[in-house]
């Protein structure tokens, strides 16, 4: 196994829907190749902009319940209507490998990874206010106006959980909220805590 301070870390990404995780995670997807992003298995209705194996795994409810008996999510949750989960073995393998894996999923889906995995990063992407967030999730013009409606209504409930997170960032310019991801990795690499095993120092090793 890696030494702690060569290990992967896991950072999750959540916030109410029409936040913005999704854009966010495109651009950190194309400024940041080194950092590995989890592609989750829905049961959710494909969007026209979308492609299977990229944006999601889109599944039935019979296979998604079925690779959930079998263990396969590391996390899973219904949302708004549809099943979404984690895959557990590309996470691990990944996060093993030593590289960086972010997961952008709901707020109940990060309060289940923070108990199975405590050292994780947990971040919160807030709207720049309540009226933009209603802009948004109308403006995504991809989701039925039951959608959306239901969506709305889940707003307060989502903003609600913010004080199980380490970080909260404002998403107003992308480009701003990615590189303030991108700093709190780069400070969380930095942690005391991974240095506990002080290994590295034996054997003429250097830190960088
Ligand atoms: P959307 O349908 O808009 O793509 O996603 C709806 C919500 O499901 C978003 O809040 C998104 O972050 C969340 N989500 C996506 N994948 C997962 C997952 O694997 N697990 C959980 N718990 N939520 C997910």
């Amino acid at each position: 196994m890696l030494p702690l301070k060569d290990r992967g870390l896991l950072i999750v990404i959540s916030g109410p829907s029409g936040v913005g995780k999704g854009t966010v995670c495109s651009y950190l997807r194309l400024e940041h190749p080194e950092l590995a992003f989890s592609i989750s298995a829905t049961t959710r209705p494909r969007r026209n902009s979308e492609v299977d194996g990229e944006n999601y795994f889109f599944m039935s409810r019979e296979e998604f319940m079925v690779r959930r008996e079998n263990g396969d999510f590391l996390e899973w949750a219904e949302v708004y209507g549809n099943l979404y989960g984690t895959p557990r073995w590309a996470v691990e393998a990944t996060l093993a490998r030593g590289q960086d894996v972010v997961l952008e999923i709901d707020i109940q889906g990060a309060l289940k990874v923070k108990e199975i995995f405590p050292e994780g990063v947990f971040i919160f992407l807030l709207p720049p206010s309540k009226d933009e967030l209603e802009k948004r999730i109308k403006g995504r013009a991809q989701d039925s106006p039951d959608t959306i409606r239901y969506r709305l209504s889940c707003v307060d409930q989502e903003l609600a959980v913010i004080n199980e997170y380490q970080y909260a960032i404002v998403n107003g310019q992308v480009e701003e909220a990615a590189s303030e991801i991108k700093a709190i990795i780069s400070a969380e690499k930095c942690r005391i805590s991974r240095y506990k095993e002080l290994e590295y120092w034996k054997g003429g090793n250097t830190c960088d």
